[in-house]
């Protein structure tokens, strides 16, 4: 969306586009002309170049305000929010008026992992006016059952801070958490660290953030210069943070207020991910080499939204460019129905059913308007999830792609670069086709072996999120995964890695390209071979990993779980609490569920097969209690499933089908937990507290969940567990 350098030419056009007097003969005479609000110049579309830094005025002007000032104090009369692990206190400062100061509290006081859910649960998401998301901050923290943010809390609170533990943000992309805390009245956010795209969106909004020593300095009345909180941030970062965030900086930007800092990296070896965004590169020679931490405008390939996500996106749109606005490349980008079909099913959702179909309303509008593909749900049915459809669809090898969810890393399994970004970045790029982007540093895995049987790539990254993720040593990074081991796994079980590089916290998951992928693609899209292997990335031999290059040996790898922990002993329940099954001891189960978009695929289905099968072959239905359900990821999966005789398979055995689509990962399908008691086991990649219901979660292997399911405890899948 912003020019790097951009060339008199277009700077010239630039200014004339702002002024809306683009006229004709200045176009003609630099040989451009019009088509639509298309700039042509000989015979390629340079609009993008040029019209999104024209149109940014009105956005400037509703988010920058007079923040941030050059000096930061507080203001004496609002007030600090401390998220304590202590719920109960949290409580004293909501509605007792209790004011505490940073140097009461211990760090180790502070609530960790804060999940996007927990600050916007899905429900919440079905506003789609930040003012009105804000009624609802936080509602997902919940206490005995009950809300510990009642409605409109945060707001009434009057607090221009908050503070909490690690990881800030983790889990879903979705901006609506940001936006909660932004339109409740808070401006800087202390954390001790910060999930990538929840804090990429803060910086889009124009929150400060800083640390605890930053807070105990305010909250002495120090003023603190505004350099401080962006110090650690690249020259690009800090010039959106200085200027109140992404709309009011594009704004000045395009009227040359300010100016872009040049990019000097000199040749060299880069990862996967470098290379990617070095191709992509705007107003840059080709053959320029990146870094991490350098700041760079990208074009990306392509990009989707779903009903959950896209009427912000087309209101964002709307309020910027007026009703009228155009995408330049809408077939390059995409709408789906896959998240929302199923909502109804919880009866927590019901009442909000009207806001969900004014999501879908908007979301169709936003389609019919701008031309994007079309993956609308047909008779109540979808064609499938987004990240699954996209990948055997439209993400091709080395592409750039960029989605409003975070799992859009799956598509990492295509050698392509692909991640999650909020509304208010993907507005922007899906109407420019280019977007900001801050190299991220690499962790490689180096993977050796192969898995023993009952072992999946579910265990694989289960493992990782247990040790490297828990440590913080995938944390915004880029997660490399290449080796000779890797040539073991399919092509779905590599998109079950790439898929949980956002439970690693990570920017995204990306595998080396080999001989089975160009197989795959070519059976999922009839690519040209050629075209394939001149379009992969591999890593330079003295690529540079910051995260460091950790070797896994596939055969060492056991069946895992990650437990729901104790969170009313401060222990969330997260993804990163792996356990080895053995380890664990007798879990019994009420639900077993086996789908979402890091279990739904076609490799995923044939692991529940062979376990039913095997079932069967016993003798065996799903144990009395306990209710299985598999949901299938996509169409194509389900008539594979079909084709194969699983799907009878499945019915024969005690399986509940369910038509492609998503729904227990945000609580808005079957397979969720009613009742705080129930236990479930499931194939999803996250158990953020609440998520998936009330109960209990456990993330687990497909294999794990379809032998769970006919033993009635999690049990670990070996040939002949379930024969008496
Ligand atoms: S599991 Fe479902 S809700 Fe979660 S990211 Fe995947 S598709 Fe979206």
């Amino acid at each position: 969306m912003f020019l790097q350098n951009p060339s008199k030419l277009v700077k010239r056009l630039i200014y004339s586009a702002r002024d809306d007097v683009l006229s004709r003969e200045k176009l003609i005479s630099k040989n451009c002309k019009l088509v639509g609000n298309l700039l042509v110049k000989n015979n390629k579309n340079i609009s993008e170049s040029v019209i999104p830094l024209c149109h940014l005025k009105n956005f400037g002007e509703r988010m920058s305000e007079s923040w941030p000032p050059k000096e930061i104090s507080l203001d004496a009369g609002k007030r600090v929010l401390f998220l304590t692990k202590d719920l109960e206190l949290i409580k004293r400062q909501l509605y007792d008026g209790l004011n505490l100061k940073m140097n009461d509290i211990s760090p180790e006081d502070l609530l960790d992992d804060i999940n996007t859910d927990a600050m916007t649960p899905a429900w919440v998401c079905f506003d789609h006016k930040p003012s009105e998301i804000a009624k609802n901050a936080y509602a997902g923290i919940m206490h005995d059952g009950m809300r510990v943010f009642s409605e409109k809390a945060l707001i009434n609170g009057n607090f221009e801070v908050i503070v909490s533990g690690q990881r800030k943000g983790t889990g879903s992309s979705r901006e609506t958490a940001a936006q909660c805390e932004r339109w409740a009245g808070i401006r800087i956010v202390i954390a001790s660290s910060f999930a990538p795209i929840h804090e990429r969106n803060n910086i889009n909004l124009g929150q400060l953030m800083g640390d605890y020593d930053m807070l105990s300095r305010l909250q002495n009345g120090e003023s603190i210069p505004l350099e401080e909180f962006t110090s650690r941030y690249d020259p690009v970062t800090k010039l959106i943070i200085e200027n109140g965030g992404l709309f009011p900086f594009a704004e000045k930007l395009s009227n040359d207020e300010i100016s872009l800092p040049p990019l000097d990296t000199p040749s060299g070896p880069m990862t996967m991910a470098e290379k990617i965004i070095a191709r992509n590169l705007v107003g840059h020679v080709e053959g320029q080499c990146v870094k991490p931490h350098d700041p760079v405008i990208a074009q990306v390939q392509g990009g989707y939204s779903h009903e959950f996500t896209t009427a912000q996106v087309h209101t964002f749109l709307s309020e910027e460019y007026g009703e009228g606005y155009q995408l330049p490349n809408p077939n390059k980008f995409a709408v789906f129905e896959d998240h929302l079909l199923y909502a109804a099913h919880n009866p927590k959702f019901v009442p909000h059913m009207d806001k969900v179909q004014t999501l879908r309303d908007l979301q169709v509008e936003f389609q019919k308007h701008t031309g994007v593909r079309d993956y609308s749900a047909v008779d109540g049915v979808s064609p499938g999830i987004c990240h699954q459809v996209a990948r055997e669809e439209f993400i091709e090898i080395g592409d750039f792609i960029q989605a409003t969810d975070s799992h859009t890393c799956m598509g990492g399994a295509s050698n392509a670069l692909t991640y999650g970004v909020g509304a208010t970045e993907y507005a922007s790029l899906v109407y420019s086709g280019f977007t900001f982007v801050k190299v991220p540093e690499s962790i490689r895995f180096e993977l050796i072996g192969k898995l023993s049987d009952g072992c999946t790539a579910k265990d694989v990254i289960l493992y990782i999120l247990s040790d490297h993720a828990r440590e913080e040593l995938t944390l915004n990074r880029s997660m490399e995964f290449g080796g000779p081991g890797l040539s073991s796994l399919s092509i779905d079980e590599r998109a079950t890695l790439c898929n949980m590089a956002t439970e690693c916290s990570g920017r995204t998951g990306i595998c080396e390209a080999d001989e089975s992928l160009y197989d795959w693609m070519e059976n999922a899209q009839n690519l040209d071979r050629k075209r394939m292997q001149s379009l992969s990335v591999a890593p330079d031999e003295e690529a540079v990993y910051d995260g460091g290059i950790h070797t896994i040996d596939l055969s060492q790898i056991v069946p895992m779980v990650a437990h729901p922990g104790n969170p009313d002993k401060g222990i969330p329940s997260d993804p990163t609490n792996g356990a080895n099954i053995s380890d664990i001891g007798d879990v019994s189960i009420d639900i077993a569920y086996g789908g979402s978009c890091t279990a739904g695929k076609e490799d995923d289905m044939a692991y529940y097969a062979e376990v039913c099968q095997a079932a069967s072959d016993a003798g065996l239905k799903v144990k009395e209690g306990v209710e299985f359900f598999i949901q299938f990821g996509s169409k194509q999966v389900k008539d594979l499933a079909i084709k194969k005789g699983w799907h009878e398979l499945f019915e024969s055995v005690g399986v509940k089908l369910i038509d492609p689509g998503c729904g227990a990962c945000i609580g808005a399908g079957p397979g969720v937990s009613i009742q705080q008691a129930q236990v479930t086991v499931s194939a999803i990649n996250r158990n953020f507290q609440g998520r998936s219901g009330p109960g209990k979660l456990y993330l687990a292997s497909p294999l794990t969940v379809a032998a769970s399911a006919f033993t009635g405890k999690i049990t670990a899948w070996e040939d002949g567990c379930l024969e008496s």
